[in-house]
C-alpha cells in the first residue's frame, strides 16, 4: 500500500462492504501475509471492519476423507445460494500445516459453487501452526461476514486437533459420517462426538441406505451417553445424500433451529464472547512466546534448558521459571 496508507484502507474496507471480490481476495492476502507490515496493516483493516461483522451464521464441517464433505458442500451451497443466502467456505487443512501439501486444497473440489457468485471459496492457508492457521481462517471469516455473506462454512478433515480448532470458532458444528459395516461407533472418537451439534450420515442412498440408517440409530444411541454443550439444543443426529440431495434442506432447517434455540436463551452471544477471550488469550500466549523467542540473550538460555529437561538434569517447570524471570525480571513478591 502506497503514500496514504489509512486512506487506502478505509478505501478497502467500504469496497469490501459493497461486496466486491477482488477487494475481499486482496484483504485476505493481507492477514495472511507474514509480513509484520501487512499485519499491521491486515489488523487496522479488520479493526475498521468490526462493527460489520458478526451476522452470520458461522458453521463448522468436519469429516474423515471420502465421506463426502465436498459433494455436501456443493450440493448444500447450491442449494442455499438459490434461496439468495450468500455462502463463504473456508478450510482448514491440518495437512498443510507446516508441508504445505492437501487434503483440502484441491482446486477441482465444488466446481460449481467455485463459479457461483453467491459463493465465495477459500482453501486453507499454509505453513505455520495449525494456531496460525485458525487465527487466520478466523480474520478471513470476519472479512467474509463484512463483506455480507450470510453463512461462513469452516471445513475441516476429521483428523486430530483442526475440529477441535474449528469447534472453538462456529456457532454449530456438523459431523459428516458415512455408513461403512456394521462397526461406525468404532474409529469416531467420543470427544469429536461431544463437539458435534449435528451428526449428519451422508450417503444414505441406494445400498448405503440401510446401513446408514443403523449408523444413525448407534449414533443416536451413542449421544444419548454425552453430556449436552448447551441447555438450548440436545444434539441431533440426520440422514442425507449429497448425491441425491436428499437431507439438504433438512440441515439448513436444524441450523436455523439451533441458532434460534441458542438465541433465545442468550447461549449464542455466551458462545461467541467465550471464543472471543479464548481467541485473545491464545494471541497473548502466541506473543509471549513470539517475544520470546526473538529475544537474542536468551537463544543461548533456552537451547541449554531444552538439553538439560531432554537429558533429564533439569525440571521443566524449574527451567521454565528460570528462563522467564531471566526474560521478565524475576516475579515481584
Ligand atoms: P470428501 O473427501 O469428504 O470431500 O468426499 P467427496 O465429496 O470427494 O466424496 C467422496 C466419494 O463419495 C465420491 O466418489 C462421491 O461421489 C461419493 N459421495 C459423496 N456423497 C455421496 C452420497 O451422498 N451418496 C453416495 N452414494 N456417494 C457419495
Amino acid at each position: 500500500m502506497s503514500t496514504a496508507p489509512l486512506d487506502d484502507l478505509k478505501d478497502l474496507a467500504a469496497r469490501i462492504r459493497s461486496g466486491e471480490r477482488r477487494a475481499l481476495a486482496k484483504a485476505i492476502t493481507l492477514v495472511e501475509s507474514g509480513a509484520a507490515e501487512d499485519r499491521g496493516l491486515g489488523e487496522a483493516l479488520l479493526t475498521e471492519l468490526l462493527p460489520d461483522t458478526g451476522r452470520a451464521l458461522r458453521l463448522g464441517l468436519s469429516g474423515a476423507p471420502g465421506v463426502g464433505k465436498s459433494t455436501f458442500i456443493e450440493s448444500f451451497g447450491t442449494y442455499l445460494t438459490g434461496q439468495g443466502i450468500k455462502v463463504a467456505v473456508l478450510a482448514i487443512d491440518p495437512s498443510s500445516v507446516r508441508s504445505g501439501g492437501s487434503i483440502l486444497g484441491d482446486k477441482t473440489r465444488m466446481e460449481k459453487l467455485s463459479r457461483n457468485p453467491n459463493a465465495f471459496i477459500r482453501p486453507s492457508p499454509s505453513g505455520g501452526t495449525l494456531g496460525g492457521v485458525a487465527r487466520r481462517t478466523r480474520e478471513v471469516m470476519l472479512l467474509t461476514e463484512a463483506a455480507g455473506y450470510d453463512l461462513v462454512l469452516v471445513e475441516t478433515v476429521g483428523v486430530g486437533q483442526s475440529e477441535i480448532a474449528v469447534a472453538d470458532m462456529v456457532d454449530m458444528f456438523c459431523l459428516l459420517l458415512a455408513p461403512a459395516g456394521g462397526d461406525d461407533l468404532q474409529g469416531i472418537k467420543r470427544g469429536i462426538m461431544e463437539l458435534a451439534d449435528l451428526i449428519i450420515i451422508n450417503k444414505a442412498d441406494g445400498d448405503l441406505l440401510k446401513p446408514a440408517r443403523v449408523a444413525a440409530a448407534n449414533f443416536t444411541g451413542a449421544l444419548g451417553l454425552i453430556q449436552p454443550k448447551f441447555r438450548a439444543w440436545t444434539s441431533q443426529v440426520m440422514m442425507a445424500s449429497a448425491l441425491e440431495g436428499t437431507g439438504i434442506e433438512e440441515v439448513w432447517e436444524r441450523a436455523n433451529a439451533f441458532r434460534a434455540a441458542l438465541a433465545e436463551t442468550g447461549e449464542a452471544e455466551t458462545l461467541r464472547a467465550g471464543q472471543a477471550k479464548a481467541w485473545l488469550w491464545s494471541e497473548i500466549r502466541e506473543g509471549l512466546v513470539d517475544a520470546l523467542m526473538s529475544e537474542k540473550t536468551l537463544k543461548k538460555a533456552l537451547k541449554k534448558a531444552e538439553k538439560a529437561v531432554a537429558e533429564g538434569e533439569d525440571l521443566p517447570p524449574a527451567a521454565a521459571r528460570a528462563l522467564l524471570a531471566g526474560f521478565m525480571g524475576p516475579s515481584k513478591p
